[in-house]
């Protein structure tokens, strides 16, 4: 059985699984989602109340949160979705094309 980390751009197509399956759970952490990005969301420190809403609103939990507090986003897998910029009650998330 194939780990999700043996399937890469240089597998031959005789190794990989039916269908590119992966038959095990937690991969998404392999998989850096934020190339897939065109908008990138930027946190605006002096407005943040740490209110924390926009942590569990992310759908790729890119948004650490450290003893309470939210911190800086995880580029490498935000996708640019634009969720934690629209739930944020205090405009502390600026939304702007790359
Ligand atoms: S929702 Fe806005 S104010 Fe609340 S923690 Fe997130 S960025 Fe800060
Ligand atoms: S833009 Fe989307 S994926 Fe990126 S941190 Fe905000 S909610 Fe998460």
């Amino acid at each position: 059985m194939k780990c999700a980390k043996d399937i890469h751009e240089t597998i031959l197509w005789p190794d990989l699984t039916p269908g590119c399956e992966i038959y095990e759970g937690g991969t998404s952490a392999l998989t850096k989602t934020g190339e897939w990005r065109v908008v990138t969301p930027k946190w605006l420190q002096d407005k943040c109340k740490q209110c924390v809403l926009c942590a569990p609103f992310c759908p790729d939990s890119s948004i650490p949160v450290r003893d309470g507090r939210r911190t800086d986003f995880d580029y490498d897998h935000c996708k640019g979705c634009g969720i934690c910029a629209q739930v944020c009650p205090f405009s502390a998330i600026e939304w702007k094309e790359d």
